[in-house]
Formats: structure tokens, C-alpha cells, sequence
């Protein structure tokens, strides 16, 4: 039976390893970030640990750096789309009321045009 919350079925995983492939925006030591392949607005990035966690829950608190190491990296990519100056919006879906449909943890970078009201645009 297949299970796409391990790791080695996780296409996020096989987007790090460049075994599948992905529009890259920004790499560090720890993150990964690419364009969403369904953009949800002009510009639509993800932003992901290298290291394979389902979701905000799943962070150990060893591992809580994993949460500053995305938002570090918004801190370079915002500017680096041209966006920082405009605005833009951050979200992370979890579990299945929040739709998430990938079960590596990634955090939404949404902007480049007027997005709407609601928390989702
Ligand atoms: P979520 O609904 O929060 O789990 O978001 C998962 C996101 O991953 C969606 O916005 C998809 O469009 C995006 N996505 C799925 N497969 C790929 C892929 N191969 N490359 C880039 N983005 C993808
Ligand atoms: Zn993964």
C-alpha cells in the first residue's frame, strides 16, 4: 500500500534530489524553494526543508530551526521576484480541512498581483 507521507514516495523529495524536475528559485544548505506548478497567483512559490517532514505538527523541537529557515528564506526570495515592495502572502496547509494535498511540509509565497480578501486568495 502505498503512503505518500514517507519519504521515499514524496514528490518534494524527488524535486530535492532533482530526480523529478522543478523550477528553481532559491536553494540553501537546508531549504528548497521552486514554483508551484498550478500557480493560485502571478507569482506562486514553495518553500521546503530539505529534510522530509509532513507537516507543522511533525516538526520535533530539535528540529524547530526548520520554521526560521523558511521564513529566512522568504527574506531572500521576496525581494529576488520583486515582490517585497508589493506585498505578498504566506500559508501553510495542514491536513485534509486545509486541503493539503502534499504531505511534505511547504510554505506557500503568494503575490506579484492583488490578491483577494480571504486568507487563501
Ligand atoms: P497543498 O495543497 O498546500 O498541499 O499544496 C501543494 C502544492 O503543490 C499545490 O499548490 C500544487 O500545485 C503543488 N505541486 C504539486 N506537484 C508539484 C510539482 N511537481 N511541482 C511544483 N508544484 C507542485
Ligand atoms: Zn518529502
Amino acid at each position: 500500500m502505498s503512503n505518500p507521507k514517507q519519504s521515499k514516495e514524496c514528490i518534494f523529495c524527488k524535486i530535492i534530489e532533482g530526480t523529478l524536475p522543478s523550477e528553481k528559485v532559491y536553494e540553501d544548505d537546508r531549504v528548497f524553494a521552486f514554483r508551484d506548478i498550478s500557480p493560485q497567483a502571478k507569482t506562486h512559490v514553495l518553500i521546503i526543508p530539505k529534510k522530509h517532514v509532513v507537516d507543522i505538527l511533525d516538526v520535533s523541537a530539535e528540529d524547530a530551526h526548520v520554521f526560521s529557515d523558511l521564513l529566512r528564506a522568504v527574506q531572500h526570495i521576496a525581494p529576488q521576484l520583486g515582490i517585497a515592495g508589493t506585498g505578498f502572502r504566506t500559508v501553510f496547509n495542514s491536513g485534509d480541512h486545509a486541503c493539503q494535498t502534499i504531505y511534505h511540509l511547504h510554505l506557500h509565497l503568494l503575490g506579484g498581483e492583488q490578491l483577494g480578501g480571504s486568507m487563501v486568495g
